[in-house]
């Protein structure tokens, strides 16, 4: 079994989210479909045959922190897993590795699965072994037993630029060698390039963003990766 990831971003209205529950629950897949869309939607996908994430928490289950969102309040409406780190929350709001680390302890107290987005920049691709191992060093002493690595290089997410099956290929085997969990892609994934990459060894799914903004292409994926 394999992941795939639909990450809605701030996308999507009730009424979108209505219809994409309808429709997603007419597929049926061996692979973990994983629909992360904004907090406001979560209820509404209460009687989703798939599992739910969230796509950001808070670093406590509660207290005085306007304005944050309880990973308790997420596992209460339904979350399975939620995406930590995303390279968004990282550069537009100066997330650290350090605070990463942080939401990362809660959600294994809660027992909900932390999905951790880790990648390089453009300009530092030349040293992504280095930009990489830098972000997972915490997780040498963390329990990952739940965990899943999503690598999404920057230059990739949004793009249309992918590397190629190689690079992908090179990246798996150096995070499998370092961390002992599930390693998923993300960046630029359509329905022509899924199949490919959800195949190369190592790889255990894909995190998509654009291509899930619909359920028909984001089904299209699920079911050019099953064939
Ligand atoms: C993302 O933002 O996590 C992502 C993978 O986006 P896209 O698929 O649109 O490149």
């Amino acid at each position: 079994m394999k992941f795939l990831i639909a990450n809605w971003k701030m996308n999507g209205d009730l009424h979108f989210a209505e219809q994409y529950v309808q429709e997603m629950n007419d597929i049926s897949s061996e692979h973990e479909i994983i629909i992360c869309p904004p907090f406001p939607l979560l209820l509404k996908f209460k009687d989703c045959v798939h599992s739910l994430g969230a796509q950001n928490c808070c670093f406590a289950s509660d207290g005085a922190f306007t304005g944050e969102v309880s990973p308790n309040l997420l596992k209460e409406l339904g979350c399975t897993y939620v995406i930590i780190g995303h390279s968004e929350r990282r550069t537009i709001f100066h997330e650290t590795d350090a605070d990463i680390e942080q939401k990362f302890k809660i959600l294994s107290e809660l027992k909900l699965n932390p999905i951790v987005c880790i990648g390089e920049k453009e300009n530092e691709r030349d040293n992504w072994k280095g930009i990489l191992s830098k972000q997972i060093s915490w997780m040498q002493n963390a329990n990952l037993e739940n965990a899943i690595i999503a690598y999404e290089p920057l230059w990739s997410i949004g793009t249309n630029i992918i590397p190629t099956t190689n690079e992908i290929s090179e990246v798996a085997k150096f995070l499998k060698s370092q961390i002992d969990a599930p390693v998923t892609y993300g960046g630029s994934v359509n329905a022509s390039n899924a199949c490919t990459i959800f195949n190369i060894p190592n790889i255990d799914g894909l995190l998509i963003g654009r291509a899930s903004w619909t359920s028909k292409s984001f089904a299209e994926i699920i079911r050019e990766v099953e064939e």
